[in-house]
């Protein structure tokens, strides 16, 4: 009579539906998840002071330096650097950077921007 396996159970994400074999594949993705309020950044919900950037950056990666673009956000009102969640995940060097902090989850500058202004800035 087959017997179930060891470590064979499921691991579902807290926050979304996908499920994982190994518990530690699922609280690392439970950490980056889209749907994790720890990971719901204040600024991405279409405010208006969040300003995004497209720089050039150099790296470094088996002593083989290269240029790549990344892209950076500024509070517009602060002048504050700031990262996401997904720059996280993705173990970018921004995260280490000292005058860099991490997007807020709570703000008190946050702007909704308005329909009027999307539209203006569609067509300017
Ligand atoms: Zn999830």
């Amino acid at each position: 009579m087959p017997q179930p396996l060891e470590n064979c159970t499921n691991y579902k994400c807290d926050h979304c539906s996908k499920k994982y074999f190994r518990k530690c594949d699922a609280s690392k993705h439970e950490r980056y998840c889209s749907q994790n309020p720890a990971n719901n950044h204040l600024c991405f919900q279409m405010c208006k002071n969040l300003v995004r950037w497209e720089e050039e950056y150099e790296g470094c990666r088996d002593e083989i330096v290269f240029t790549g673009t990344r892209t950076t956000f500024t509070c517009i009102l602060s002048g504050q650097k700031m990262y996401s969640y997904i720059a996280e995940r993705k173990r970018h060097p921004v995260v280490t950077e000292p005058d860099t902090v991490r997007m807020p989850l709570e703000c008190d500058k946050y702007a909704r921007i308005t329909e009027q202004e999307q539209w203006d800035d569609l067509f300017s």
